[in-house]
């Protein structure tokens, strides 16, 4: 049912790498009658708009709710590469999305699992959403985010080499 959105939104991710931006892309999909339908997509923009809230998630869930003209998007579901942090978090349970599927857990271990997962904190919220981890997608999400960090370590070690030589 979702083959075909996830390979968009892996797509959309690499375009993101492509603009120095962390490969994290997420698509938000409506519920109409038993099917879903594509409602709208973003990737993290940090770099580009110089703005450290705008993660993939936040940008989508803006963009849904623009488009719905509605602050609560109960019949949508969100599918993104990378666990939710907890920013993004508090943002899709405040937008009330029914169910959100990731491919790559946090790599910080600080994510939409903990909070989810643990009962004391998921009694406090107003608004349960379902998180479902496609274990499937694992390799290959994972794999996207790790070889952009090593690029970028790369990078970073190859110019301070760089540097470091111009001295001499
Ligand atoms: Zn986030």
């Amino acid at each position: 049912m979702l083959g075909q959105f996830i390979e968009e939104v892996y797509l959309l991710a690499s375009q993101a790498r492509s603009e120095g931006e962390v490969p994290v892309a997420s698509m938000i999909l409506e519920k109409v009658d038993s099917t879903y339908r594509f409602l709208c997509s973003s990737t993290n923009r940090i770099v580009t708009q110089a703005d450290a809230t705008s993660h993939a998630e936040m940008n989508c869930i803006k963009e849904a709710c623009r488009i719905k003209k509605n602050e609560r998007l109960i019949d949508c579901i969100m599918i993104t590469t990378l666990e939710p942090c907890l920013m993004c978090t508090g943002a899709i349970i405040l937008a009330r999305l029914s169910r959100v599927y990731y491919f790559a857990p946090s790599m910080k271990g600080i994510g939409m699992s903990k909070i989810v997962n643990n009962p004391e904190l998921n009694k406090g919220l107003n608004h349960k959403t379902e998180l479902i981890f496609l274990e499937e997608e694992f390799p290959r999400a994972s794999q996207m985010i790790s070889s952009f960090f090593l690029a970028k370590r790369q990078n970073i070690q190859n110019s301070l080499t760089d540097r470091a030589s111009g001295k001499q």
